[in-house]
């Protein structure tokens, strides 16, 4: 999923809804999804425009759900399947708390704190080893983070083209409760848990839920 950067926009045509895969570049471009809403492929046009593309049974509805939310945060099946279960066992709303740990991510905690420009580029800056969790160096961009800890660019690579591309575009990122961002210092304190109201992914969580209880 992560790695099919080439078409990354061909995933919104497929959706039938635009993703936001380039993350804060989808707001800069002339965006693919808007000139072309119909799915890829020699046949997509013969399928309709839009969302209303075709009707869909209630297992492909929640099938379409949940890979949009794979595709969201670039997660793949075997990794995303471990994130219902562990859903399933916290106490509170299962859609809800699927989010929630989608939304702890270390690759979706630098790019909600405008550290990076997509879910994509803060999964190879952390790959790269450029960021700190609580002063170490972390290059697992499933790691969750929890309150109380410190998320950094590390000193050395504060400088980086695409790191100052992203203070550049996001303008120290946006105003989400559970995230205090320093901008100049290049580095966000995560305050408390997500908050569900606050999370603007165009997803359905329950029918993803739906989908795994089957
Ligand atoms: Fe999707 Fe449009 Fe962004 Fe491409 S530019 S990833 S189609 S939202």
């Amino acid at each position: 999923m992560a790695q099919n950067s080439g078409a990354v926009c061909r995933q919104c045509r497929r959706a039938g809804q635009k993703l936001f895969l380039k993350g804060q570049r989808c707001y800069g471009l002339k965006c693919t999804y808007e000139r072309r809403d119909y799915a890829p492929g020699q046949r997509g046009r013969d399928r309709g425009r839009g969302r209303g593309r075709r009707r869909r049974s209630d297992y492909g509805r929640q099938l379409a759900e949940k890979q949009k939310m794979c595709r969201i945060y670039g997660v793949r099946e075997r990794q995303f399947r471990r994130y219902v279960h562990e859903a399933e066992r916290m106490a509170g709303i299962s859609g809800e708390n699927l989010l929630r740990l989608l939304e702890r991510r270390l690759d979706n905690v630098v790019y909600r704190a405008g550290l990076a420009t997509s879910r994509a580029q803060a999964r190879q800056l952390i790959n790269h080893r450029h960021l700190t969790v609580n002063g170490k160096p972390v290059n697992i961009p499933s790691y969750l983070v929890n309150a109380g800890e410190q998320v950094a660019v590390r000193e050395n690579s504060k400088a980086l083209a695409p790191i100052q591309e992203a203070a550049a575009a996001t303008a120290g990122g946006g105003s989400l409760s559970w995230l205090e961002v320093d901008a100049e210092n290049k580095c966000v304190n995560v305050v408390g848990a997500p908050v569900r109201e606050e999370i603007d992914v165009e997803v359905d969580e329950q029918q993803v839920m739906e989908f795994y209880s089957r």
